[in-house]
């Protein structure tokens, strides 16, 4: 029955290791995630669609479009 024993050592063994690596890249990613910020979600002022603000057309309003072809179609 020692094969258990070592079976059991080995599993404590990498299941210590594992949270000691999950450990380091958690606060790895925090540090990418901070460079990273969410996007801020908008609304199409067309037709009403979310999409995120980088992503977003700006008209001349400063309504926020989710492509020029709503822009368009709201200022023509
Ligand atoms: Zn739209």
């Amino acid at each position: 029955m020692k094969a258990l024993l070592y079976l059991a050592l080995i599993l404590a063994g990498v299941w210590l290791w594992r949270s000691l690596a999950s450990r380091r890249n958690a606060s790895g990613h925090q540090e990418t995630s901070t460079q990273h910020p969410p996007a801020a979600m908008v609304c199409c002022h067309q037709c009403g669609v979310h999409l995120p603000a980088n992503e977003a057309v700006t008209g001349a309003d400063g309504l926020q479009y989710c492509s020029h072809a709503h822009l368009q179609q709201a200022q023509g």
